[in-house]
């Protein structure tokens, strides 16, 4: 099953149709509009609408509504759920806004091996990350799909540097860094001479070269392959917590 976060229209989904659907069956169901950082958000408050079309099914949703809908309202039972290829890197603390991340947890909550496919760079290089998933998951020993590397239990992040595919110096599985944003609120002003805001800025310089970091990963060339698992607990901080002599009753 593919899903994104861009919606139906996006580029990124054709080119990770593109990279599967002669390896077996594909059905999308993808969100009618774009949807990125949004989250595990999910709509409660409004019905859903779901149209099938030749792209695939269209849901008036978020991501994550889209993998609810293809598992328990279509009923689909996918072998791995793939979401993306997204338009923009989802590196460090992005994951916490990516409906792209999201939309794969979703698929692991409900038991379905997933996989988050990002493009840090421009749309030029679609086809060249395209090609790049289509490498790690199919190349002779089908390298992600192997089941000894494929986590149960939790996603595997992946960011595919923007760059022509035989400038990528090869693979680094990484952890988490994090990613600050310059000019994070922007206020303009409309013709009336009122304020209005934009979010979003551009990521600040990096600090670190390391590369088992994701970000300096993807930074020098690298495709980044990050596990990730949606139980956020703080297990050291949990200790600390717990050996407190004065506990509250
Ligand atoms: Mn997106």
């Amino acid at each position: 099953m593919l899903v994104n976060d861009d919606g139906i229209a996006a580029p990124g989904l054709a080119a990770l149709r593109s990279a599967v659907q002669d390896r077996g069956e594909v059905t999308v169901v993808a969100p009618q509009q774009q949807h990125s950082g949004m989250s595990h958000a999910i709509t409660i408050h409004r019905p859903l609408r779901l149209r099938q079309t030749e792209q695939g099914h269209i849901l008036n949703g978020t991501p994550a509504d889209c993998v609810i809908m293809a598992l328990n309202g279509l009923r689909l039972k996918p072998d791995f759920l793939l979401s993306g290829i997204n338009h923009g890197a989802n590196l460090g603390s992005d994951v916490l806004y990516s409906g792209t991340v999201a939309a794969a947890l979703e698929g692991v909550l409900n038991g379905i091996p997933s996989i988050a496919f990002s493009l840090a760079g421009p749309e030029e290089y679609l086809s060249d990350a395209a090609e790049i998933v289509r490498e790690l998951l199919f190349q002779d020993p089908g390298f992600l799909l192997h089941p000894d590397l494929l986590p149960q239990a939790g996603v595997l992040n992946i960011n595919i540097p923007g760059l022509p595919k035989a400038e990528i110096k090869g693979v680094r599985f990484t952890r988490l860094g994090v990613r600050r944003y310059e000019s994070m609120v922007q206020m303009r002003r409309d013709p009336r001479g009122d304020s209005y805001y934009w979010l979003g800025g551009t990521p600040g310089t990096l600090k670190s070269k390391e590369l088992d970091i994701d970000i300096a990963a993807v930074d020098q060339g690298y495709v980044s392959v990050t596990p990730l698992q949606f139980d956020l607990t703080n297990y050291q901080e949990l200790e600390r917590l717990r050996s407190r002599k004065r506990v509250p009753t």
